[in-house]
This record gives structure tokens, C-alpha cells and sequence, in this order.
């Protein structure tokens, strides 16, 4: 009974502290503390330094400093109307400094003349002298080495918090569970959870901090990987589909191949190698095909479909938006021509008699290849045996919606996965994001692609880029203008998509065809305007950023941006990536009157570069560690302590720690490392669960 209230007292919602209301817990749920567990992982964002207090003498002026003295003088309080202030000298064996309190009033009862206290402020220059400001004070006495700053919410101080955190590590029914195995802590010179969690928010030392901060990163880091490489590894005991590539359907192949309109580059055989190879293990494959928008991913997705095809498998291929799987299905469907494979398409906007009949033909196994949005998922689609899961723009869904995809239930095999992203991902960042995926990297561009030359340009600049568009549709050519939003609203002087296009269609360009595109448009809307453009009808295209995502149109030579500053780097990149698709001359243009440096910083590295990973790189740079490339969004946790981009060694030693780990024990199922799994889950629970963790 006892054992269970210890080791509950961790899990227990934070009410459970002295001086933690229900109105205060709510408060803390802004930042998402409810359990005490979360509150001791409520990292401080700094410390008070209260450890070495110097002689009055050495106090620098414009500095923090602390000092260890007493009044010489009784404080004399003063008010003028609102406004109140104490005045005393303080003195120790070195000297004297007059300090000054504002709007403290209690004070000249607590700083009795001749007692002995700890200071802690800032330093100004009055005239010759110099003057402590407002000083912190407290008892000589026991202080506190190091007080914890924490991260606030209005409403809550960070004396509350301290108490509740003090309080809750003096509890003796806490419990404070190891997460590593003793030979991960041996090996990695790391504390134990004990001492990091304690000495995180009391530190004795400098030294202690740095400790506790390294031992906590370095476990959020090794627990998602250690989750990443069971769930790897809980994949090796689960069936595959068998799909061999010899023979017949080498042949076939071969001729598919051949029969394209162009040669594939040597990354893309190298990676519709490794899929194939994938699929002759036993176990479901799970692969990132890694590739700059344009590398030509999606001829080696279709490649891979077929030979599932022709294996007797079925494949389904999704689609973050369903103009894009509309588009694929096109591509699909010219790639694979005369083959006999059968496609089909499944997006939210099929009508229900339709889509029974389609539901019907997939479960028959007279579907080859479902192509659809991600709506797919949540339909009633069943296949008859479906071989392969392809996912494009992996970006727009999370890691927990990658697995879930892979959970047909029921069934006595899993699909082999295959995700495709454009995402250029630094190295260390793809080992936590894809640490459960193989990876395949296609370097190398189609033949014949010329970089899309991309200048920045402001308003009064606009009449010359008028004229530029003129050219490039009079050279028969295609536009796109994206906008940052759809209609116009007072309150943000940005470029709407109506707008614009109203006045390019109305007054600029009355005598082309000039074309809207929007995700508000109802999805038959949208067909026909993709159909439009795509058949060379529309000549100017403005749109919101529903083209971002693999749109594939090559006869569009020229791209305009409004309000460029609007957009992130890698967004920018991935939009770019709408033009320069054939060997046409293409330009891409960054419209926008910022001035702020970090925005024309940002613009010129997109007018300087073409490389994904450069520009990935120095995104990472200009959001700087605290905005993350968008973390949240891969579907990961949001660390606590780790900082991906600070601490890439770190997460470099907790790869080569789990590869030890698990090469010793391929499952963890020895006793010493059940504190993994355990930890793991407790941490992420359901979010990444999956059998064989
Ligand atoms: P992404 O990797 O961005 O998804 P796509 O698969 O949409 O790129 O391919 C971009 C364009 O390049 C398409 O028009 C496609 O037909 C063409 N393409 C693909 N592979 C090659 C190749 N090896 N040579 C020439 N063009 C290619
Ligand atoms: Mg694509």
C-alpha cells in the first residue's frame, strides 16, 4: 500500500502541494504543468546568483552584484504621493554604498541598522558616487546558492513556484524514477535523475547546474531514440508483404523504365533500389525517400507501386492536398499508361454512390492503386492486400500519423511505408525526427533543370515586374503570384489573393487569362482551375500557398511572391520549387518593402542559393535556437532541456549510447534496461506506442 502511494505521489496533480490552489493549478496548466512530475520538469530558465558575494569595494558599476553588509544608517522612508522610497548605507569591511529601494515600504522594518544580510542588484552611477538599486535582500543565514528563475504565466510569481517545487522534492513520498540503464550513465559520465532533478532546481554549484542540465537533455534526447529504435525494431518481428522483383516483373519493369519520357537520374535508380530491396526482407519497410523539390520523387514512388502491382499487392498513395493527389493520379496514370494497372482516386469530395462503388472494386482487389488525401485514413477503405503505403510531403503529417498509417488492423502482414518530403533536414536533426526510418537521399537533379534566378524586389519596382510577366506569357509561358492570405481585411496591409487577382485580371492584364486559386475555393472549383492551368488555359495563376506542396507544372517559368517577409525560408524554398520544373529559363520574385535585417537576410540567402540543405541550415541560423524548424510540427515532443540545434553533440553521444544499448540488447528485455521502455512511456504514453515496446 505504501510502495503504491510512493511511487503515485509523481503522478499526482500538483493540487496535491502546500500553497497550490485549484485557481493556481490552473494556472500552471499554461504551462503545462498538472502532475508534480511535470512541475519538476518545469526547467528553470535561469538562477539568481547568490553564491559569491564580493567585497563592497569590487562591486562593478552598470553589473549584477551581491554583497554581504548591513545598514549603517536606520533606512529612512520617503513618499511622494504614490511613489515611496528607503534610503540607507550599507557597509561591510570594505566599504559603503548608498542604496535605494523604490515602493518597498515593509522594508525599513525588516533592515534594522547593524544586522547582517545578503544583496543582491544592480549598480549605477549617481554622479561620483556609485548607487545600489532596488537590491534583493535576504537573510545571512542558509541563503540559497542559486535561485531558480522560472518561466511565468500572469497571474503566478516564481516564489510560488519555488515553494511548490522545494516542497515537492522534500516530500518523502517522492520517488524520482531512473530512466537510464547504469551503463548508459557510466558511459555517458551522466548524474543520476535524482541529483539532476533536484540540483536542476537548487543547485549547489555552477558545476551542479551544468550537470543536471546535461543529464536531462541528454535523457529526453536517448529516450525518443531508444522509442524510435524499439519501435525499429518491434517492426523486424512483424510480417512483410514478399514482393520480388525478377523475372516477369523485372522485365516489365525494365520496360516501364524505358518506356518514360526521360532518363532517371542515378538517385533516383539508387533509392527505387533500396525500396526494392526493402521489399524483399521480411519485415515491413519503413524508408524516408529524402529529396530537393524536383529531385523526381514521385516517378520512383510510381516505380515502386508498380512492382508491388505486379507482385499482387495493392498500394495507396497520399496526398497532403487533394489538388496535389489529383495531380498525382494524372501522373500516375500517364506514367504507368498501357500497363493494365488500375488507379484510382479518393478524395473527400467523391460522391457516396461513387465511393461505395470504388470501396467495393478496393476491397475486390479490382484496385491496383488508390491515390487520395490523407481522408483516406479516416474512411471505411479496406483493401484486399495492400502491399505498399506511400505518403508524399511527409512535412504536413506528424510521426504519430506516420504510424498510425501503418496499422491496418487486422491483418496477418503490415504494409511497407514509404514517405517522400521535400524537407531538407540536417543531419542530426533527421536522426531524432526519422531515428525509425531508413533513409534514402536523392542528391542529384533531373538533367537539364536550370537554377530558378531569384532576385527581391519592392513596390516601386512592381511596374518592371509587370513587364516581366508580360514577356514570360507572351513567350507562352505560365505565372504564379502566391499571396500570403485570401481576402482583403483592414487590419493588415497585406497583398490578399482576391485582390491581386481582381486587379491583375481587372486593370493590369485584361487581355490574359488570369486564374484564382485558394483553399477556400469548394474542391470542384479547385479541379477545374488546376485543369484550367495545367491545359495552358490560364495564364496567370494567383494563389495562396495551396500550390506549395508539390505542385508540378513545368510550363510555369516566373514566380511571384507578395509580401516575401511573410514567409519562412524553407516555405519560401519549397514555393520556389513551383517553377524552374523544365529546362525553360525561370525566375522567381520576392516582393516586399521590409526593412527588418532579418528579413532581407533571409531573402538574399533564397536569392543566393538553390540548395535545400544550405538554405535548411541557415533557416536553422535566423530562427535561432528558440523556434526550432518547427519540431512541433514533425509530431515530436517539445524538449524541455535539449535544444536540437545547441546540442548536437549531445545528440550525436545519445545515438552512439542507444546503438550500444541496443546492439547489447536488441529489445531491452533485460531487467537493467526496462527503465527505458518504462520511462519512454510513461513520457510519450500513446503517442508513439506501438507493439514490441
Ligand atoms: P518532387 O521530387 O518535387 O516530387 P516530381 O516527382 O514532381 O518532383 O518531379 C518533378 C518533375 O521532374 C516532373 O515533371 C517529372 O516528370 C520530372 N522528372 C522526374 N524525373 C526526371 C528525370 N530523371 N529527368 C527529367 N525529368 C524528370
Ligand atoms: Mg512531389
Amino acid at each position: 500500500m505504501s510502495e503504491f502511494k510512493t511511487s503515485s505521489f509523481i503522478n499526482e496533480s500538483v493540487t496535491i502541494l502546500p500553497g497550490i490552489s485549484t485557481t493556481r493549478a490552473r494556472l500552471l496548466k499554461k504551462l503545462d504543468v498538472e502532475t508534480v512530475r511535470d512541475l519538476l520538469w518545469l526547467i528553470p530558465r535561469t538562477y539568481a546568483d547568490w553564491s559569491t558575494p564580493v567585497p563592497i569595494s569590487r562591486l562593478q558599476e552598470g553589473e549584477i552584484g551581491v554583497i554581504r553588509a548591513a545598514p549603517t544608517t536606520v533606512p529612512s522612508l520617503r513618499r511622494r504621493g504614490k511613489l515611496s522610497w528607503i534610503r540607507s548605507r550599507l557597509a561591510d569591511h570594505s566599504g559603503t554604498i548608498n542604496t535605494i529601494w523604490f515602493n518597498q515600504p515593509w522594508l525599513s522594518e525588516i533592515l534594522l541598522r547593524g544586522k547582517t544580510f545578503l544583496f543582491r542588484g544592480k549598480v549605477e552611477a549617481k554622479g561620483t558616487h556609485r548607487q545600489f538599486m532596488n537590491p534583493d535582500i535576504r537573510d545571512d543565514d542558509n541563503p540559497i546558492p542559486f535561485e531558480p528563475i522560472y518561466p511565468l504565466t500572469e497571474g503566478l510569481t516564481v516564489s510560488v513556484i519555488r515553494k511548490a517545487v522545494a516542497a515537492a522534492l522534500e516530500d518523502p513520498c517522492l520517488q524520482i524514477e531512473e530512466s537510464l540503464p547504469a551503463s548508459v550513465r557510466a558511459s555517458g559520465c551522466l548524474s543520476t535523475a535524482e541529483f539532476a532533478l533536484r540540483r536542476i532546481h537548487f543547485p549547489e554549484s555552477q558545476k551542479d547546474i551544468e550537470i543536471a542540465r546535461r543529464r536531462l537533455a541528454f535523457e529526453e534526447l536517448f529516450l525518443v531514440l531508444a522509442g524510435l529504435r524499439a519501435l525499429k525494431a518491434g517492426r523486424a518481428r512483424v510480417k512483410s508483404p514478399l514482393m520480388i522483383c525478377d523475372g516477369k516483373c523485372n522485365e516489365r519493369l525494365k520496360e516501364t523504365i524505358e518506356a518514360l519520357p526521360f532518363v532517371l537520374t542515378s538517385s533516383q535508380k539508387d533509392a527505387l533500389r533500396d525500396i526494392l530491396n526493402d521489399f524483399e526482407r521480411k519485415f515491413p519497410a519503413n524508408r524516408l525517400l529524402e529529396g530537393d523539390v524536383g529531385s523526381g520523387k514521385t516517378v520512383v514512388a510510381v516505380l515502386a507501386m508498380a512492382v508491388a502491382c505486379w507482385n499482387g499487392y495493392q498500394s495507396v498513395l497520399m496526398a497532403p492536398t487533394s489538388i496535389l493527389a489529383q495531380q498525382h493520379a494524372d501522373t500516375v496514370d500517364s506514367l504507368l499508361k498501357g500497363s493494365g494497372i488500375k488507379i484510382a482516386l479518393l478524395t473527400g469530395s467523391v460522391p457516396p454512390a461513387k465511393r461505395r462503388h470504388l470501396q467495393e472494386e478496393l476491397a475486390g482487389g479490382g484496385i491496383d492503386i488508390l491515390i487520395g488525401t490523407h481522408a483516406v485514413l479516416n474512411e471505411n477503405v479496406v483493401f484486399k492486400r495492400l502491399g505498399l503505403c506511400v505518403t508524399d510531403e511527409q512535412h504536413r503529417f506528424g510521426v504519430s500519423q506516420r504510424l498510425r498509417l501503418t496499422d491496418t488492423e487486422s491483418s496477418l502482414f503490415e504494409p511497407h511505408v514509404l514517405v517522400m518530403s521535400a524537407t531538407p533536414i540536417p543531419r542530426t536533426l533527421a536522426l531524432i525526427l526519422y531515428g525509425d526510418l531508413d533513409l534514402s537521399v536523392m542528391k542529384d537533379m533531373p538533367k537539364g533543370r536550370q537554377a530558378v534566378k531569384t532576385y527581391t524586389a519592392r513596390e516601386k519596382d512592381r511596374p518592371r515586374v509587370e513587364r516581366l510577366i508580360r514577356r514570360e506569357v507572351d513567350a507562352t509561358h505560365q505565372v504564379f503570384v502566391v499571396c500570403p492570405s485570401i481576402d482583403v481585411s483592414d487590419d493588415t496591409p497585406l497583398r490578399s489573393a482576391e485582390e491581386t487577382y481582381q486587379r491583375l485580371s481587372r486593370d493590369v492584364f485584361p487581355d490574359y487569362a488570369v486564374g484564382l486559386m485558394h483553399g477556400r475555393l469548394k474542391s470542384s472549383e479547385k479541379k477545374a482551375v488546376m485543369k484550367a492551368f495545367s491545359e495552358g488555359k490560364i495564364d496567370i495563376l494567383v494563389s495562396t500557398t495551396v500550390i506549395e506542396v508539390g505542385i508540378d507544372q513545368p510550363r510555369v517559368t516566373l514566380l511571384i511572391v507578395e509580401n516575401a517577409e511573410r514567409f519562412g525560408l524553407s516555405q519560401l524554398h519549397q514555393l520556389r520549387g513551383r517553377v524552374g520544373r523544365s529546362s525553360l529559363p525561370s525566375f522567381c520574385i520576392l516582393m516586399s518593402d521590409s526593412d527588418d535585417p532579418l528579413v532581407r537576410r533571409r531573402l538574399r540567402a533564397l536569392c543566393k542559393s538553390q540548395d535545400g540543405f544550405e538554405i535548411a541550415e541557415e533557416d536553422l541560423l535566423l530562427r535561432g535556437p528558440g523556434d526550432f524548424f518547427g519540431v512541433e510540427q514533425h509530431g515530436l515532443p517539445n524538449f524541455k532541456v535539449a535544444n536540437l540545434y545547441e546540442d548536437a553533440a549531445l545528440l550525436r553521444e545519445a545515438s552512439k549510447a542507444c546503438e550500444e544499448l541496443f546492439s547489447e540488447d536488441p529489445l531491452l528485455s533485460s531487467s537493467k534496461n526496462a527503465c527505458v521502455i518504462r520511462s519512454f512511456r510513461e513520457r510519450y504514453g500513446e503517442r508513439l506506442a506501438r507493439p514490441g515496446i
